[in-house]
């Protein structure tokens, strides 16, 4: 605010609170300077939520206490804090390589921010999850039942032969033995069972992937699928 600004801020509060008004020509001068020196860089308004006529009304509504500069300042302080913790500086699109140029768009993003004339950047979310696909795409992978497309599973069948090997059973309504937990391996469900490898000391050296599930696993799956129709006939 400049020193016409505060003037007219003053007469404005002269008018709700006379207590503030100063009629000697030389005093009102005084208290201008005064205001304009501990108010000169709080702007009147700013397009985003700052009215310094709202604060200094909010001020004389609220409290029995003459208005002070930092009954100004202080709401104003609050509100550049509140903003500047609302931003996240956004990628600037100088040279990263430049530092100086890089530094100088982030401070001048942050000055701005803080003085109401940009909009704080708020940090990148997720913003919709499922809800948000295309009804399209929906389909097609309803159909599909993957996310990869049948040609490309065929043709990287030889390279996961247990994955592969546990599709093609449970495409044709088989049990596989991947379906269940390897109690001798304790490989998880749709994992395969895997078997250690000795070093040359005897040790063990981590583990491998088998190609076939251990017997147990195999039997265990077989077992269960047999129970299952028994438990979905009514009886
Ligand atoms: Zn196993």
């Amino acid at each position: 605010m400049d020193r016409r600004e505060i003037a007219a801020l003053l007469a404005f509060i002269g008018r709700l609170d006379p207590r503030t008004s100063r009629a000697d020509q030389g005093e009102a001068r005084d208290q201008i300077a005064q205001w304009h020196e501990l108010l000169g860089d709080v702007p009147t308004a700013t397009p985003h939520g700052w009215d310094v006529y709202a604060a200094a009304r909010q001020h004389i509504r609220l409290s029995p206490y003459p208005i002070r500069p930092s009954d100004i300042a202080r709401p104003w302080e609050s509100y550049r804090r509140d903003r500047l913790s609302r931003h996240t500086d956004p990628t600037p699109f100088a040279d990263p390589d430049d530092q100086a140029a890089w530094m100088a768009e982030l401070a001048v993003a942050r000055r701005e921010v803080a003085a109401g004339t940009a909009q704080p950047a708020p940090a990148p979310a997720i913003s919709s999850g499922r809800d948000g696909i295309d009804p399209a795409l929906e389909a097609r992978l309803k159909a599909i039942g993957s996310c990869i497309p049948p040609a490309a599973r065929a043709a990287l069948a030889p390279f996961r032969r247990s994955r592969a090997a546990r599709e093609e059973a449970l495409a044709q309504g088989q049990p596989h033995a991947l379906s269940v937990r390897c109690e001798w391996c304790l490989a998880q469900p749709g994992e395969p069972c895997r078997r250690r490898r000795i070093g040359p000391d005897g040790g063990p050296r981590g583990t491998v992937p088998r190609s076939t599930p251990h017997p147990g696993r195999v039997e265990l799956a077989n077992g269960q699928h047999d129970v299952r129709p028994r438990h979905t006939t009514p009886a």
